[in-house]
């Protein structure tokens, strides 16, 4: 009978079950599974597979693991990198594994370990409503911290991406966004804790400091003071391979005592170019308060209905089939649709309000909305919004993926300026690249405090390889054209991101010998995430010479 998991590089038969005897003694036979690659489903959002990419842009079983691991504890996670360096065999970490748009839980290198953190570490370790933080293990979704706070009673809002499905801590590890006044996640997190490549245990910021009378076992101002003493770690646990993160604190959002959002919509394309020039300095003097984003009309409707909905032709909407699909959802929106909002108590938002209402109101055709003046109904991303700006969770913006047949998607995403210029030559550059492989240009900038994040989305039928084949063209050239304009990528799927570090080159590419210099350092046997964020541990580096 042949074999139907995949063997990780180096590795036979042999010593691979050799590993598996040593995982299976850590944590139990029932807490290691070996993956059948011949029987991948790619499932659903609510329950994504472990396995491999659900929304795989190459062939289903590339990006793919032998096994899942399922460590219960921090000690597990410890004993299973150490068993790891034993047997050289790579790991993947995952908190959730949705990684929506990015790769899901699958590896960059097959026959990885995936190790599912999420299944059984997913406590809410201490949530303090006085000093509005809490401390996560890796499972904690947003909803489940949500329904927690909702539970308790208390006065704290949590900050969300579109989805809520997702980990808190996988997250903010990956420098993700939301849309509240605490939307760089990153940004918000406070210490954390780490098990390092070999087995090591730490934790950053003032959480190195012992404290045995609190619960933590450290400093009671962990979660409060994000810097400690001495150098300053914990940007080199994101999105690197540098450890197993277990523990974080995030900081949480008091209720601002009122809340209001809005939309603002924009009849023309070339309206882009002012709305961003209107938004730059209302961002910078604080008056947009939160993490707005500004919309193609593409993005809002296709979280109402399928292409198929609106055109017969099989090619991406023309002109003329978007100006009639925009009438035919009709949920208020234009060409492009500004969602914002406003924070504090009612006095607050009313000179905040007209300072918005003035300054958007010089754009010819302008409209502003309130939620009230609109219906709510299905497909209105507004009323979507209106939750996800103070923190609700949900999935109802899932629904863009079925703009195509069996919709699988891949995001796109150049940090640009907050300048009119920089937008439009941004908007001109994925549209051209779209159009040209046949592709409706489906697109977000989310506004960060001085920077753009310009989420590029195409949707393609998973089930069509000419049409991910084309998918995949696109997008390689996308970083390059990107890069020769001088843009780079905030955040990747796996596919790209050897690519995409390529572009970091500046002065003979001296970041990744930093890198690699780091790699070796901490990983010497490779066997953490090998080849995340174009991070290769030098067995890799030189297999590939
Ligand atoms: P999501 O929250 O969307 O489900 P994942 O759990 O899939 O996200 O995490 C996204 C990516 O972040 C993973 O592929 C991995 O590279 C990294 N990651 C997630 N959790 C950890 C962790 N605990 N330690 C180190 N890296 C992690």
């Amino acid at each position: 009978m042949s074999q139907s998991y995949i063997l990780p590089p180096f590795h036979t038969a042999e010593s691979f079950d050799k590993a598996i005897e040593d995982f299976r003694s850590i944590l139990g036979a029932e807490h290691v599974e070996i993956v059948d690659s011949t029987k991948l489903d790619d499932q659903s959002y609510h329950d994504p597979p472990k396995t491999h990419d659900p929304f795989h842009i190459i062939d289903q079983d590339e990006l793919v693991a032998s096994i899942i691991i399922r460590p219960g504890s921090t000690e597990d996670v410890q004993e299973i990198v150490k068993a790891a360096n034993r047997h050289r065999f790579p790991l993947w970490p995952v908190s959730i594994g949705r990684n929506f748009g990015y790769g899901g839980a699958a590896p960059r290198v097959r026959g990885s370990a995936v190790v599912d953190l999420g299944a059984r570490m997913n406590k809410i370790l201490e949530l303090d409503n006085k000093q509005a933080f809490t401390l996560l293990e890796p499972g904690v979704t947003y909803k489940m911290l949500y329904e927690e706070i909702q539970r308790k009673g208390y006065n704290l809002w949590i900050d969300v991406p579109d989805l809520g499905g997702g980990s808190v801590l996988g997250n903010a590890t990956e420098r993700g966004v939301g849309y509240t006044p605490y939307g760089d996640h990153f940004m918000m997190h406070c210490g954390m804790e780490i098990v390092l490549p070999n087995g090591e245990l730490i934790r950053t910021g003032m959480g190195s400091l012992p404290d045995k009378n609190q619960p933590t076992g450290s400093s009671n101002t962990w979660q409060l003071f994000p810097y400690g003493f001495g150098p300053y770690h914990d940007g080199l646990f994101t999105q690197s391979n540098y450890g197993i993160v277990t523990k974080i604190g995030m900081w949480l959002m008091p209720d601002p005592g009122g809340y209001q959002s809005y939309m603002i919509t924009f009849s023309k394309d070339s309206d882009l170019y002012q709305a961003i020039e209107i938004i730059r300095p209302l961002r910078l003097a604080n008056i947009l308060q939160n993490v707005p984003s500004i919309r193609s009309a593409t993005l809002d409707i296709a979280v109402a209905a399928p292409r198929s909905d609106f055109s017969s032709t099989g090619k991406p909407l023309t002109e003329e089939e978007l100006d009639a699909a925009i009438k035919k959802v009709d949920t208020g929106i234009e060409r492009w649709n500004f969602y914002g909002a406003l924070y504090g108590p009612e006095p607050v938002r009313k000179v905040m309000w007209e300072a918005i209402k003035g300054a958007f109101g010089t754009i010819e055709g302008a409209k502003f909305y309130l939620p009230s003046d609109l219906p709510e109904k299905p497909g209105s991303v507004f009323h979507i919004r209106d939750g996800t700006l103070r923190g609700v969770p949900s999935t109802t913006e899932l629904n863009w993926t079925n703009w195509m047949p069996n919709g699988g998607t891949l995001f796109f995403s150049p940090i640009s300026p907050v300048t009119g210029e920089d937008a439009v030559r941004q908007y001109d550059i994925a549209k051209r690249r779209f159009t040209e492989f046949g592709f409706d240009y489906i697109g977000t900038f989310t506004v960060g405090m001085r920077e753009l994040h310009h989420i590029i989305i195409a949707v393609y039928d998973r089930k069509n390889p000419e049409e991910k084949r084309r998918a995949f063209e696109m997008y390689k050239l996308l970083v390059q054209d990107c890069a020769d304009a001088g843009y780079g990528e905030y955040r990747t799927h796996l596919a790209l991101m050897d690519q995409i570090a390529g572009t970091y080159n500046w002065n003979g590419n001296s970041i990744m010998q930093l890198n690699q210099t780091i790699k070796d350092a901490l990983d010497p046997n490779g066997i953490m995430a090998p080849g995340k964020s174009g991070v290769w541990p030098k067995q890799y580096r030189d297999l590939k010479k």
